[in-house]
């Protein structure tokens, strides 16, 4: 009988996945390895590599269990090759191996990698996402503009989520408009379910501390799931608890309270052990049995089925140089409190911990404290990619670098967004309460104690008048600047030059 490899990557742990289902158990090995090219190519945080080893060590086993065979290799392993190709060139020898079979990765490096690799390869599609390559090259095919908002009503058509025949449930298509409330004085819910690591994970947690503990990221402690069991109970402990006050406070943001609503599931199903779908299914259900209100549901499902489903569609329409476009031409180096936490900025400060200790911030952080410092700011779109990249243990790059070089970052020019999310300290004032609790006032404009925020906000609009001052969506903001009288302006672009100033001498602002 001839054998072939088939590959599973630490991002495929689906026992439905495609490879999977074209492989023969009788004939075929599965192929899965620990590589120090995969764990170091940014220097990941600590819990994201524990999290897809010890995940991947039990998927293998449970793979086991189901009479596949698997040739798991260890990261210590003294014979790894080190790299995914190197594996499986390794392994394709041991088993006189005629081919090997794999599910497409999620990044350009990895498919151009296999292409390249001197084995003859059966590359198939993923088949865990809702819509194919072909539909989103359909879908986009001819547009002038790719929003979010029409793909989603086609997923929305497609998978008969939250529709009555051909129309959306309660007749809006959107509750985006009843999900911008502040952050509540109480939250009512204690997070995600937090899971006491196994003898499998502390093996794995030991392996980290020795070869990635100097890496950006606290290991210890270690609660997250790490089988599809143990996601699955953490997504109903949410879908009870949380859910219905998901919409509520999406946008909301609290200084000493990490999670709030979110249901942290992004590293569970991005890693395999939850299906989108299914996820969406349980969703509605709650929705139906009326547990959870309209706005909560269709705002949870938009994000897997819109926005999750999009940014893929993105960076596979875009293609492998979308990590490197920088039309703003922004080139300032990241500064060094995105690594330490060490600035007065109380919410970059809070949302940088809060990454270092859990490898998780929530979509309003990411966006609005530390993407729009990074915007405001001019860093370098390629470095702030690579800093999302290694720092929550959800980034991947099909889905990190849409969300950063297009949604968070403009980078792009405009294809993910119409405009920059880009706010003063108003904003953040406004949906948290991290202005309380900071060095700066976010109610000054200028002079030493102005919120950082509000100097580079118009610093950033003014650097880039020419691009966006025709922008429909940012008029009001120009119509603003330019009434401001003559002395306060030249004040606030001077203070903003100070602050410019401080982060390219490497200081702290
Ligand atoms: C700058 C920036 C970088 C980001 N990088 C990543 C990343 O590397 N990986 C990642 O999965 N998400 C990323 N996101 C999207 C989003 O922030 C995370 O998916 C979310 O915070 C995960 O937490 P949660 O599971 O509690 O999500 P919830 O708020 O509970 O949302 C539910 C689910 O919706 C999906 N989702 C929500 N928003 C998005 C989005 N914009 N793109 C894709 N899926 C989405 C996720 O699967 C998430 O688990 C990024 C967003 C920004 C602004
Ligand atoms: S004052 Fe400015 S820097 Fe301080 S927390 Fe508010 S927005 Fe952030």
């Amino acid at each position: 009988m001839v054998t072939r490899l088939v590959l599973v990557l630490g991002d495929q742990l689906s026992p439905n996945l495609s490879a999977l289902q074209k492989a023969d158990k009788d004939s075929d090995i599965v192929v899965m390895a620990e590589v120090a090219d995969e764990a170091s190519y940014v220097p990941h945080h600590p819990k994201k590599i524990a999290f897809i080893f010890a995940a991947m060590r039990k998927f293998a086993d449970a793979l086991r269990n189901n009479g596949w065979q698997v040739d798991y290799t260890k990261l210590d392993d003294p014979e790894n090759a080190g790299s995914v190709t190197g594996e499986l060139l390794r392994r394709a020898e041991q088993h006189d191996a005629s081919g090997v079979i794999a599910t497409e990765p999620g990044e350009w490096r990895l498919i151009e990698a296999l292409q390249e690799m001197p084995l003859k390869l059966h590359m198939i599609a993923d088949t865990r996402f809702i819509a194919s390559h072909k539909e989103f090259e359909d879908w986009a095919e001819g547009r002038k503009e790719l929003r979010m908002e029409w793909f989603y009503r086609d997923m929305r058509r497609k998978t008969g989520l939250l529709m009555d025949g051909d129309k959306p449930v309660e007749g809006k298509w959107n509750f985006d408009h009843d999900n911008r409330k502040p952050a509540p004085d109480d939250v009512d819910f204690n997070g995600p379910m937090q899971f006491t690591p196994d003898d499998t994970v502390e093996e794995v947690l030991d392996l980290v501390e020795q070869r990635f503990g100097d890496n950006f990221g606290t290991l210890r402690p270690f609660w997250f799931a790490t089988d599809t069991g143990q996601a699955r109970r953490q997504l109903t402990h949410w879908v009870k608890h949380a859910l219905p006050k998901f919409g509520d406070f999406q946008d909301a943001m609290l200084n000493d309270n990490r999670f709030l609503y979110h249901s942290i599931i992004s590293f569970y199903i991005n890693a395999g052990l939850l299906d989108p779908l299914e996820v969406c299914e349980q969703v509605e259900q709650a929705y139906k049995d009326g547990h959870a209100p309209i706005n909560a549901a269709e705002g949870f499902i938009r994000q897997i089925i819109g926005w999750r489903e999009y940014m893929r569609g993105i960076y596979f329409l875009e293609g492998p140089d979308y990590t490197s476009r920088n039309v703003l031409k922004h080139d300032r180096a990241l500064p060094s409190f995105f690594w330490d936490a060490n600035t007065k900025m109380n919410c970059v400060s809070k949302t940088v911990a809060q990454t270092r200790d859990e490898s998780y911030a929530h979509h309003i952080q990411r966006l609005m404290v530390t993407g729009n410092f990074a915007l405001l700011a001019g860093i370098d779109p390629h470095e702030v990619h690579e800093w999302y990249l290694a720092v929550y243990a959800d980034a991947y790059e099909w889905v990190e670098a849409p969300n950063v070089i297009g949604m968070s970052q403009f980078a792009d020019g405009g294809i993910v967004g119409s405009k920059p999310y880009v706010s003063s300290g108003a904003y953040i004032d406004r949906m948290s309460d991290y202005c309380k609790h900071c060095n700066y006032k976010v109610k000054d404009k200028t002079g030493p104690d102005a919120c950082p925020f509000n100097l580079l906000y118009w610093d950033f609009l003014i650097r880039h008048r020419e691009r966006f001052s025709n922008n429909p969506r940012m008029g009001n903001m120009y119509r603003t600047w330019d009434r401001m009288d003559e002395s306060r302006k030249e004040a606030v672009l001077s203070d903003a030059r100070v602050v410019l100033k401080r982060l390219d001498a490497g200081e702290s602002i």
